[in-house]
């Protein structure tokens, strides 16, 4: 009686399901609802808002209710807190002390958009509403010129207390990330879509003077344990027109800290994978590096300390407008921001609608992989992942950085593949729930030895 009453439930659970699929195959047609909402037309409007405080440095005033940045955070604040009541906005705060390019004691300001889901493992979107501008600016320092430090001023202030209120726009670095933060701050908390990760909209502050807004939140994420899954973090990703004239406006790059296979590779490659499907117009180009030569990002701050980050640049940077007063709202393609941000989208639902990534290690941190039971095939196992009703296996040559091969199996905790050499494969798991959702993938890596020392006798004579 029970047996029957459970088999009838599990029809007609997947019934409902495969209804709702059926229309869209592979996507969701929740997430792409949610990614055709990401509008053009309101990344102007807040480009234009931030543009208009003339100063967002660090070091500006705070006085102002129009200009510096402390008008900006006020509104970086009101703004998303007018879009759902669903959106715990907070400042999250730090006081600094006088240090590097901290030139007096400051109080740096995080903003924070939290949307609650249904567990407490955290997806961040994120951008940094800091400017800065310096004679010269980017295209002095990339010929090797002057001023490697964004903040040395020509002339000694005479008060070292005052703010630092030089015009810095900074509409494109990072207005742009900051306003696709914004706005998919905005989308997802209206979207009535019930994520199981808590997503996080956090615009970031001091990344000019060494990422530290980004350092300090990821020390207290480390302190508190918050359990942060990964950090998409947008850097420069309004302007599709390179200084020296090559224009690209399909692409985006996606840098990503190694060593291959890390969870930040793998989640480039998430990026690449849910991003292409579900914005098939705009190529994702995975960089299997932390940053551009030279140059840094708040993703690095949150690798430094373990978490799982990556950085969205732009293909073609234009330098002469960055760290510039030229660093205006002309330098900006709307269409091309819409792109980047839709791709955000896209991948911050679907890895908030999956489940978390299973782990394939045991608990020494060794891989679960061998070659029983035959001694030449591959087994692998993994921990299953709360929400996850099948797993999918991928697997590639252990010379490539794509997968090459796929395999979705059951609501499993193990699979032998027969005869196939560990070796010569490098393998991963994602989870994937009954809608279909998937979690980026996690790698079975060998763990790097540590160097022995030998002992030693004297030598002979
Ligand atoms: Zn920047």
């Amino acid at each position: 009686m029970n047996r029957v009453l459970l088999v009838c439930t599990f029809i007609v659970a997947c019934g409902l399901s495969r209804t709702v699929w059926a229309q869209e195959g592979d996507l969701d047609p929740r997430i792409v609802s949610l990614v055709r909402t990401v509008s053009e037309q309101r990344l102007g409007v807040i480009l234009k808002k931030l543009e208009s405080f003339e100063t967002r440095s660090t070091l500006s005033s705070t006085t102002s209710t129009t200009r510096g940045i402390g008008a900006a955070r006020q509104w970086i604040f009101d703004e998303l807190r007018s879009y759902s009541p669903k959106l715990n906005v907070t400042f999250d705060t730090y006081q600094v002390a006088k240090q590097g390019r901290i030139t007096r004691e400051v109080e740096l300001r995080n903003v924070m958009a939290i949307l609650p889901g249904r567990s407490p493992r955290r997806i961040y979107v994120s951008g940094h509403y800091d400017t800065v501008a310096r004679a010269g600016g980017q295209s002095t320092a990339n010929a090797g010129g002057p001023a490697p430090d964004p903040d040395a001023r020509s002339v000694p202030p005479a008060d070292p207390n005052a703010p630092l209120d030089n015009l810095a726009p900074g509409v494109n670095d990072d207005g742009s990330g900051t306003a696709l933060t914004i706005e998919l701050a905005r989308i997802f908390s209206q979207s009535g879509i019930d994520f199981d990760a808590t997503l996080v909209f956090m615009c970031h502050v001091g990344e000019e003077q060494g990422l530290l807004g980004a350092r300090l939140h990821a020390q207290k994420a480390v302190a508190e344990k918050i359990p942060i899954e990964a950090i998409l973090n947008n850097d420069i990703v309004g302007n599709d027109k390179g200084g020296n004239g090559i224009i690209d406006g399909a692409t985006i790059r996606v840098y990503a800290e190694g060593p291959e296979d890390s969870p930040s590779r793998e989640l480039a490659r998430f990026v690449q994978r849910w991003g292409g499907r579900y914005v098939p117009s705009h190529k994702v180009r995975p960089m299997a590096r932390p940053d551009r030569f030279g140059r840094g990002g708040d993703h690095s701050a949150y690798n430094q300390l373990g978490f799982t980050a990556v950085g969205f640049r732009e293909s073609r940077e234009n330098f002469i407008r960055q760290h510039d007063v030229r660093d205006t709202f002309e330098g900006i393609s709307l269409p091309y921001l819409a792109q980047n941000a839709r791709v955000n989208a896209a991948a911050a639902a679907t890895l908030a609608l999956a489940p978390p990534p299973p782990s394939v290690t045991n608990e020494r941190g060794q891989p679960q992989i061998t070659r029983a039971p035959s001694g030449y095939d591959a087994t692998l196992k993994w921990t299953a992942a709360p929400g996850a009703s099948a797993y999918r296996i991928f697997w590639r040559e252990a010379w490539g950085p794509d997968w090459q091969h796929e395999l979705l199996v059951g609501n499993v905790t193990a699979l032998v593949l027969p005869d196939m050499q560990i070796d010569d494969y490098i393998f991963g798991v994602a989870a994937v729930d009954a809608a279909g959702h998937e979690s980026f993938v996690s790698a079975y890596v060998t763990p790097p030895r540590a160097s022995t020392e030998i002992k030693t006798l004297p030598q002979k004579p």
